[in-house]
């Protein structure tokens, strides 16, 4: 997130640093691993109310944030999760609630409400497509759309009361391969022919879920349609995902690095403490270095998603690789340097790891990344 924000932001993001904890405390974090939603109602629309959910949406549809910058906003929310390893679908329900608010016919005016509250939660069924993977698939029908395919895996389905789902149109000449272009539908959960079957998962109050749709009929009306053409609006999705994500890691990761400094000056080895020893300056250089990078890398990739910059896809796979990379490399060595204790459960290093290697692997990992850092070079230059 951003190293210089307004009073009005510092106010936003003291709030939601204490907010998280006080109602969510590392011990409650421990507590919710075993509940089966991994985070409370009241808690969540206690969220809504701070404005989680209703940043990226403008004020005209029910919205808006703190600056005006709402993805740098949510940035700052992003962090606080990070810092807190705090529960809740922080992710999938900001990229549905941006796009829902994007479509301005109002037609899921009843879903982007529910979801700005905190009443309800929705998912993203959808990344597949964004990284050119996506196999889910719908065909005409008479009164609107029959789908089938996957999606896995789906943060917070078994949670989440409406799924937004990007499917590939399969309306062309078959010689030519079949497929159209990209449609996107809001589905409430429940529909006949929708299966969600929950996943172990790493992170633990996070909850992720393979979701099957196996000829499902949509009717028109689910069909959601931004000003912006469909495949540039999963693209948009994408962004969205990605910058949460990264200043997620960044918060992770720079409380780690505070407790690990900080025990390295309480912890005495050999009648020195550890912090004084030159070969773990060192480490904590590096270390710092990276933090830093990743602070500048996620707060341009914010300011360029909030002003729709050119090169946004190229910084967003940039920030992608690096912090995802370097950040979970920072976890590793924060464990070794805290010796035996790092590695128990006991230790709250475990939930922050298992939430920074959570995030680098989900939307792409640094490998995807930097592949399709090559892939816009390669477009740029020919
Ligand atoms: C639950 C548990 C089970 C364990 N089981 C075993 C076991 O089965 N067998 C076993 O042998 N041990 C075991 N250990 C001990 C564990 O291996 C040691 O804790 C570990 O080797 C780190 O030692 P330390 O705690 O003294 O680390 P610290 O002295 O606190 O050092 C922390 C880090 O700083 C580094 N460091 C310290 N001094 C310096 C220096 N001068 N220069 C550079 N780096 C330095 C250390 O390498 C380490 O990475 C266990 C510990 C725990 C907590």
């Amino acid at each position: 997130m951003e190293l210089t924000l307004s009073d009005d932001q510092q106010f936003f993001c003291d709030t939601t640093r204490r907010f998280l904890a006080t109602e969510c405390p590392i011990a409650q974090v421990r507590a919710l691993a075993s509940a089966d939603a991994g985070f409370e109602p009241g808690y969540w629309r206690q969220g809504g109310e701070l404005g989680w959910t209703s940043l990226l949406v403008p004020e005209s549809a029910g919205g808006g944030s703190v600056s005006g910058s709402g993805v740098i906003d949510l940035t700052i929310v992003a962090d606080a999760f990070g810092r807190h390893v705090a529960p809740g679908p922080l992710l999938p329900t900001n990229v549905v609630a941006a796009t829902l608010g994007r479509d301005g016919s109002g037609a899921h005016a009843d879903v982007l409400a529910g979801l700005l509250a905190g009443d309800t939660v929705a998912t993203w069924c959808g990344a597949e497509h964004a990284l050119g993977e996506g196999a889910t698939r719908a065909t005409r029908t008479a009164d609107g759309y029959r789908l089938s395919g996957v999606s896995t895996p789906v943060e917070a389905a078994a949670q989440s009361q409406s799924f937004l789902v990007t499917a590939r149109l399969d309306d062309k000449d078959p010689a030519e391969g079949g497929l159209g272009p990209l449609v996107q539908f809001l589905l409430p959960a429940g529909s006949d022919g929708v299966t969600v079957e929950p996943l172990a998962s790493l992170d633990v109050v996070r909850r992720f879920a393979r979701v099957e749709f196996a000829d499902v009929r949509v009717p028109a009306s689910a069909v959601v349609a931004g000003d912006a053409p469909v495949a540039d609006d999963v693209e948009q999705q994408l962004l969205h995902a990605l910058v949460i994500q990264a200043a997620t890691l960044v918060g992770a990761a720079e409380r780690v690095f505070e407790f690990t400094v900080e025990w390295a000056f309480d912890r005495y080895s050999f009648g020195r403490p550890l912090a004084s020893y030159q070969a773990l300056k060192h480490r904590f250089a590096d270390m710092k270095m990276w933090l830093e990078a990743s602070h500048a890398l996620t707060s341009a990739l914010a300011r360029e998603i909030q002003d729709g910059a050119e090169g946004v896809h190229e910084t967003a796979s940039v920030t992608k690789a690096y912090v995802g990379h370097h950040l979970t490399e920072l976890l590793h060595d924060c464990i070794q340097m805290h010796g035996g204790i790092g590695l128990t459960t006991d230790h709250d290093l475990h939930l922050y790891l298992r939430r920074v290697v959570t995030e680098r692997s989900s939307f792409g990992t640094p490998a995807d990344h930097r592949r399709r850092v090559a892939v816009l070079a390669a477009g740029a230059a020919a």
